[in-house]
């Protein structure tokens, strides 16, 4: 059984079919990543898993128990853990209240986690006192992951995370997400950079219009005739 089912999800905004019967899964300890054109459904895949959205139709099961329809502070507490596209940090609040405020599902925030993530981050760890709003965009997006790890997360959704960032600063998200996969947290990545995605992934989906068009490993995406010509960029 993997860790996450989803069967065949039809997902609406008003007369909209956004997801038109979606089908994945993701197994625990994977990388899996959702790659495909603006529009596609990527985020609407993603918030329906963590609980923003609720689909009209099909199910899916985390750890083999029903979630569809349960809300996404519910969800949190299951150990879903959601980095949402364009970062929202509390611009108005510390890093490090930022930081407390991904553990809010515990009592207390774990102060060895903290401590870890300022270990995989140590950008964060020199800003700690700043205003989050005061960061610049990859600082924002280290500071949107931490704070998703302080929710101790079993799978963790990044719908995103190099947008709008240098290469360099991509670089490091990536092998920071490459990481926190290797200490055993399951990931599900939303990416236009699909080059670099897939070099991360054990596997990936490729959506089209509210459908999968297409799925397999990572390797095996890269190399795929079809998925060179649409998402990177080559003839
Ligand atoms: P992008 O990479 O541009 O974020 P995406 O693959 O994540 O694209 P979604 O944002 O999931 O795609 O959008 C899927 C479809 O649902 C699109 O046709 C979009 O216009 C539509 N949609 C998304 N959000 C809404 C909304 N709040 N109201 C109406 N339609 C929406």
């Amino acid at each position: 059984m993997a860790l996450l089912e989803v069967d065949d999800i039809e997902v609406r905004y008003g007369a909209i079919r956004a997801l038109k019967g979606v089908s994945f899964d993701v197994e625990e300890g994977e990388v899996v990543a959702l790659l495909g054109a603006n529009g596609a459904g990527k985020t609407t895949t993603q918030k329906t898993v963590s609980g923003m959205m609720r689909p009209a139709l099909g199910e899916i099961r985390f750890d083999g128990e029903r979630i569809d329809g349960v809300p996404a502070h519910t969800l949190i507490h299951r150990g879903i853990c959601h980095v949402p596209e364009g970062r929202r940090v509390f611009p108005r609040m510390s890093v490090k209240e930022n930081l407390e405020m991904g553990a809010f599902r515990f009592k207390r925030p774990d102060k060895q986690v903290l401590d870890h993530v300022m270990e995989l981050f140590p950008r964060l760890q020199e800003r700690i006192t700043q205003f989050a709003g005061t960061l610049s965009g990859g600082e924002q997006q280290m500071l949107a992951i931490g704070r998703a790890l302080m929710g101790k997360p079993r799978l963790l959704l990044l719908d995103e995370p190099s947008m709008g960032l240098a290469p360099l600063i991509v670089q490091q998200i990536f092998e920071i997400v490459r990481e926190i996969n290797g200490e055993g947290v399951t990931v599900l990545i939303v990416e236009q950079n699909a080059a670099q995605a897939l070099a991360l992934a054990n596997r990936g989906y490729v959506l089209e219009t509210g459908e999968v068009v297409l799925s397999g490993s990572g390797k095996d995406l890269l190399a795929d005739d079809r998925v060179r010509a649409a998402y990177l960029g080559e003839e």
